[in-house]
This record gives C-alpha cells, sequence and structure tokens, in this order.
C-alpha cells in the first residue's frame, strides 16, 4: 500500500493506477508474453504499479513501426517548420501539464518534488524548446574544390532510426535530451525508460499524440536492460544508440554496436572533482559543492564527489561542510520542503551503504551522516554523508558512488591537485571555486572534463554542450552539437561540365 500517492494530484493517482504498456506506431500494447514489472515508490518501498515487461518480440514491432515511420511521407517531408511547430506544441503541453509531470518523476524515482517542479522539468521544457528552433537551421556547406569544375554542396540527413536508452536519475529529462535532438534533425525514435522509472516518459507519450506527431515516430518500450535494452542495442534496424548509463553498460553497447558500425553516443559515469581553492568566497563555496553531491541525493553522473580543499581552509570547510549536511531536510520525496529524497531502489540502499561501510574500514572519517536513516520514512533514506581523512587510492575517491556520499581531501598547490584530479579514468565535469581570475581560468585549462563549472556547480543550460572526456562517454549532447549525432553529412559533387 503506497500512501505517499494520496498526496499526489488526483490526474497523476489516475495516471499512476492505470494498465501501463508500450506505446508502439501510436498505439498502447501489452508486451508480446503479457509478463509486467512492479514499478516501486522509493519513499516507501510500496508498489506504485506495474508496466510492461518487454523483450526482443516487442522492441522488433517498436523498430518496425520507427523504421516505417521514418520511411512515410508524413515525417519524412513534413517540412522542417511543421516539425518544429509539433515539438513546440510539445513542449507547451509539457508546460501545460509540468506539476503533473514533476510528481510523477518524484513519485517514481524519489528526486524531490521542488527539484523536480522547478528544476528538471522546466530544464526539459526549454530543451524541446531550444532543439524545435534548430528544426529549420539544419544546414549544408557549399565546398570550392579544386579537382575540377564541379559544384559541391554538403547535406544533412538523419541518421534514421534511434534506439534510446536512458537512466533512473532524471527520467523525463533524459528522454528529452534524446528525443529533442533526434526529432530536431527528422529520426524516429525507440525509447526504453529505466525499469526503475518508466511512468514520465509514458505520460509524454500521451501528449506526443495529443500534440499530433505521426504514429510511429516515437516509440516507448518499457522493460529491463538486459531484455528490452540489450534487444533495442543489437537490432539491425536500429541504425543509431543513444545511451545515458553506467560505464560498464556503455562499453558493452560499443562492442555490441562494433558489429554493424551503429552509430553510437554515450553519456557515462563520472567522480567529478570539486576544487576549493584558499582564496574562495567559502559561504558559496560550501553551499554550491554540498548541492555538487546532494542535489537529487548524489544520483547525478556529474556528482561533485571529490571535494578538494586547500590545507589552509581545511579544518574550516569541513565543519561548515557538517553542518550544512546535518541540516539538510531528508524526507518524502512529494513533500514540498524536502531537500534530499530516497535513493531509487533497494539495490541503490545497498550499494551506498556498502560504501560508507567500506569507506569507515579503509580508515576515512565520518563527519556528517554516515548511515540509514529511517527516521525519515519507510523508504530508502540515507543520511547525508561526509568523509574526512580521505586518501586519492581509498575506494570511496575511486569509485563512483551515484549515492549523497562525499569525500573531502586535502591540497597543497594547484598543480598538484589538477595532476590527482586527472588521475581518475571518468572525465564528466569539474568545479573550481576560487577569486583569482588566473586560478580559474588555469584549473579550467587543464581539468581533463567536458564541463569546468567556476564558482558554481550543476548548472546547465540546453544550449551548452555536454558530455565527458575519457570513460565518462562519447560525444556531446545539448547545444548544436548534439545534431551531429543524429545526422549524417552526404557530400554531393555537380559537374559543370
Ligand atoms: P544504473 O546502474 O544506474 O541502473 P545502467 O547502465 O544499468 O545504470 O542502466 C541505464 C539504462 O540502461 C537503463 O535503462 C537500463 O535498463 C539499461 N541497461 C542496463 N543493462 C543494459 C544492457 N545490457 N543493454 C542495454 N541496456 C541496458
Amino acid at each position: 500500500k503506497v500512501e505517499q500517492i494520496l498526496n499526489a494530484k488526483a490526474s497523476v493517482q489516475e495516471f499512476i493506477q492505470r494498465t501501463h504498456r508500450h506505446f508502439i506506431g501510436g498505439e498502447w500494447v501489452p508486451a508480446a508474453s503479457g509478463e509486467t514489472m512492479d514499478d516501486i515508490d522509493p519513499s516507501t518501498r510500496g508498489v506504485l504499479t506495474q508496466v510492461a515487461r518487454g523483450d526482443s518480440a516487442d522492441v522488433d514491432r517498436a523498430v518496425a513501426a520507427a523504421a516505417q515511420a521514418f520511411r512515410d511521407k508524413a515525417w519524412r517531408h513534413m517540412s522542417p517548420q511543421a516539425r518544429g511547430v509539433l515539438m513546440w506544441k510539445l513542449a507547451d503541453l509539457m508546460a501545460a501539464h509540468l506539476e503533473e509531470l514533476a510528481q510523477i518523476d518524484s513519485l517514481d524515482m524519489g528526486m524531490p518534488l521542488r527539484q523536480a517542479q522547478y528544476g528538471t522539468v522546466p530544464m526539459a521544457i526549454d530543451h524541446m524548446r531550444y532543439m524545435a528552433g534548430w528544426a529549420t537551421k539544419i544546414e549544408g556547406e557549399t565546398i570550392p574544390v579544386s579537382a575540377g569544375p564541379f559544384f559541391n554542396y554538403t547535406v544533412r540527413q538523419p541518421v534514421g532510426v534511434v534506439g534510446a536508452i536512458i537512466p533512473w536519475n532524471f527520467p523525463l529529462l533524459m528522454a528529452i535530451w534524446k528525443l529533442g535532438a533526434a526529432l530536431a534533425v527528422g529520426c524516429t525514435v525507440v525509447l526504453k525508460p529505466a525499469e526503475q522509472s518508466p511512468l514520465s516518459v509514458l505520460r509524454l507519450a500521451e501528449l506526443i499524440t495529443e500534440a499530433g506527431f505521426p504514429p510511429g515516430v516515437i516509440n516507448i518500450v518499457t522493460g529491463y536492460g538486459p531484455e528490452a535494452g540489450a534487444a533495442l542495442v543489437a537490432h539491425p534496424g536500429v541504425n543509431k544508440i543513444a545511451f545515458t548509463g553506467s560505464t560498464e553498460v556503455g562499453k558493452s553497447i560499443m562492442r555490441t554496436a562494433a558489429d554493424r558500425m551503429a552509430r553510437v553516443s554515450l553519456e557515462l559515469g563520472g567522480k567529478s572533482p570539486n576544487i576549493i581553492c584558499a582564496d574562495a568566497n567559502l559561504k558559496r563555496a560550501i553551499s554550491g559543492s554540498m548541492l555538487g553531491i546532494f542535489m537529487n541525493q548524489g544520483e547525478v553522473c556529474s556528482a561533485g564527489s571529490r571535494i578538494y580543499v586547500a590545507r589552509e581552509i581545511y579544518d574550516e570547510a569541513l565543519e561548515q561542510m557538517a553542518t550544512y549536511a546535518k541540516n539538510m531536510r531528508v524526507g518524502m520525496a512529494l513533500d514540498a520542503k524536502t531537500q534530499m529524497g530516497p535513493v531509487v531502489s533497494a539495490e541503490q540502499y545497498e550499494r551506498v551503504l556498502g560504501y560508507i561501510t567500506k569507506g569507515r574500514q579503509e580508515g576515512a572519517t565520518v563527519i556528517a551522516g554516515g548511515g540509514a536513516m529511517p527516521a525519515a520514512g519507510s523508504g530508502f533514506f540515507i543520511e547525508p554523508t561526509v568523509f574526512a581523512q580521505v586518501t586519492d587510492t581509498m575506494t570511496i575517491a575511486q569509485e563512483e558512488i551515484f549515492g549523497p556520499v562525499a569525500a573531502v581531501m586535502p591540497f597543497d598547490t594547484v598543480d598538484e591537485v589538477i595532476e590527482r584530479a586527472n588521475v581518475s579514468a571518468y572525465g564528466l565535469a569539474a568545479g573550481v571555486w576560487t577569486e583569482n581570475v588566473r586560478t580559474a581560468h588555469y584549473l579550467a585549462q587543464n581539468l581533463e572534463a567536458g564541463t569546468v563549472w567556476v564558482n558554481a556547480y550543476h548548472v546547465y543550460d540546453a544550449a551548452a554542450p555536454w558530455g565527458g572526456f575519457k570513460q565518462s562517454g562519447l560525444g556531446r549532447e545539448m547545444g548544436h552539437h548534439a545534431l551531429e549525432l543524429y545526422t549524417e553529412t552526404k557530400d554531393v559533387w555537380i559537374s559543370l561540365q
């Protein structure tokens, strides 16, 4: 019995309790196998609802629908402007249902309602609008060739059917990051949401129908990674795979895709360094760094989980971090006062608690939190945890925890901290806190990360590219860079003789 759902809007309660099926070719269809899977509310551990458990039979059907829609005139010959208008209409519908979408994500994966309502759902809407604007701007070039009397030009064409696989940490936003660019250039999509949090994407499908997208342009198959996800990756009809998730699964996707040279873009894990210099505005640096690690329960690929603090201010910074962490309001995701919700699942709960135990065993000291938090409710609650006396070789300083656990380490010089920050196999994001412009630029130039924030953390914009160096991924989503991932460039030679 899930009591939290009773606090949701009536329309959300009604939606969640419905029978949830795949969305294929514009229709709602049950899994070919007839199987379903439970969807859990992490704030209470209660079963929210059931959704279809897809496998290769469902994926076959969805890819066929997407391939047909890609060939069909309704989409292929739709003018870029009309495509943009449809996308904008979808964004308007999302805006009209903003609170509902926010409540669904919050119930489904535990993100605080306030964050969903004022952060991630508005960002998803902005993103759709930004990408709608690109639909009319996918331009080619004319090239002055010297090979002879030729007119040479390029056109950029949609790559075809996209298989999009997304994680559970920002369900709606991750879906829109992929759909936005894919639709702008004229691709069709089969989207597989994470098994932990499929609901907002299913609600989105209803809005997609209402907006008037031709059937089959966007299809959704729910299911587990090794079943529905793996089938989508291996499907010969999928021209491009867009994946956000763990580095381990990302590597296996790249291997599978290699056989047929399917295009791949990957947004993977991180262990992002966040560097607080001695001359930083400490108050801003502490609150920004705590947001950096605790936002979304630390379940963010770019979480600032390795915090390096200049030795002169290390003790003072630790004290302020501990106070901040202890004062955070942890509670039910749907409660508007909640700053940090539960982690997403029993599996994640055990993993994160395991890392905390490991941190203690390896000799780090807990200065805030350090365990489960049953007082916050019956769900998967973990205290905002800060470790001091961490060394670079400890597990908690090296592995992605994907939970509310900060490892805080002192440093002496800027060059030393650059070297230590860059040792990681990951390279997604980095934070820098300093009032010195030279130090800021020097660190920004030298850190191996796809994004560097200076005197800020966790800021995102539809127009700014996003992606990782090294094992944090391949390709850049967001901004005009994302369009590259979904188009092929064709070069045309016209003889003038
Ligand atoms: P996490 O550990 O954060 O759940 P995963 O990489 O396991 O990250 O999951 C991200 C997404 O990838 C989810 O939608 C999941 O179902 C899917 N997935 C998991 N394993 C596979 C796989 N072998 N092939 C394709 N997709 C997968």
